[in-house]
């Protein structure tokens, strides 16, 4: 008995108790899920998830070294199928491996949003072209590529950017002058020129740039991969490299860019995916009164 029990204390040694949780069953094209590991001991070392083809490191939640996370992006254009989600850890020198699927289902979209902009914004002109080309590169280096280990939100809960009505949801199906088929990549807020925009939670300004879809834009890093960016901007009241808190102003809501009137424009990125921000904050929300 002394012997069995003797085993069972050296075994249970050896090998943690792993608890692996995903944040949903089955998700929408567009959206964020989250995988949370729980370790009852500290035997835990380089934990990481494998998503479609895509390897992502996971992020210690608050310093621990027992609660690891990471959030993962759903592409909108995504297929609606089951996905493996693979999560990998070495513990005691071995590569252990678990897997779990996730369901992608119909996002429900509104379709066919009809949006009449100014011709020059739609079939574009080889000044434009070469513009929007530049543009791309300039903010895919200094910020889409570049994921920031630094968690700077890790208790503090989204708020929304104004207090204002939205008057257009993310990944409404776009039509544009009767011609160009898009999508809606952000969450659109009612906002008359010069109306107050709110960072909607700590970070580092990435990138302020006037850009010609986005119009007048602010970037706000809030580490492991998260951007939030705010668009048709009228003027900007932060510069490259400042660190925002929750709340501060970042400038003033306008109607530059490719616009049908004044409104602002929140999206976010996450690993260079664009996904819902209302979904996004939502969802880390619900993860940081849990986990955190
Ligand atoms: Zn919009």
């Amino acid at each position: 008995m002394k012997i069995i029990l003797l085993l069972l204390l050296f075994f249970s040694n050896l090998f943690s108790l792993v608890d692996i949780t995903l944040s949903h069953k089955n998700i929408k094209p567009g959206s964020t899920f989250a995988v949370i590991l729980q370790s009852d001991k500290k035997l835990i070392q380089a934990p990481n998830v494998i998503f479609k083809n895509k390897t992502y490191q996971m992020f210690t939640i608050l310093g621990s070294i027992k609660k690891y996370e990471v959030f993962l992006p759903v592409d909108y254009h995504a297929k609606q199928q089951k996905e493996n989600v693979q999560v990998r850890y070495i513990e005691n020198k071995k590569i252990i491996k678990k897997n779990i699927s996730i369901k992608i289902v119909d996002g429900k979209y509104k379709q066919n949003e009809i949006i009449k902009v100014a011709k020059g914004k739609v079939t574009l002109s080889s000044k434009n072209k070469d513009r929007t080309k530049k543009e791309y590169a300039a903010v895919y280096k200094n910020v889409y590529s570049y994921i920031n280990p630094k968690d700077y939100i890790g208790k503090s809960a989204f708020i929304l950017p104004m207090k204002s009505k939205v008057t257009s949801d993310f990944g409404n199906a776009r039509i544009y002058n009767g011609k160009t088929k898009s999508y809606h990549s952000g969450t659109d807020f009612r906002a008359k020129v010069g109306t107050m925009i709110y960072s909607a939670n700590d970070g580092k300004v990435a990138l302020v740039m006037d850009r010609f879809y986005l119009g007048k834009v602010v970037y706000v890093d809030h580490g492991r991969g998260a951007y939030t960016y705010y668009c048709h901007m009228d003027s900007f009241k932060v510069k490259d490299g400042q660190v925002v808190k929750k709340g501060d102003i970042l400038g003033t809501s306008g109607k530059t860019g490719r616009i049908t009137g004044p409104h602002l424009h929140y999206a976010l990125r996450l690993y260079n995916t664009t996904v819902d921000p209302l979904q996004y904050a939502s969802l880390h929300n619900k993860i940081i009164k849990i986990y955190h």
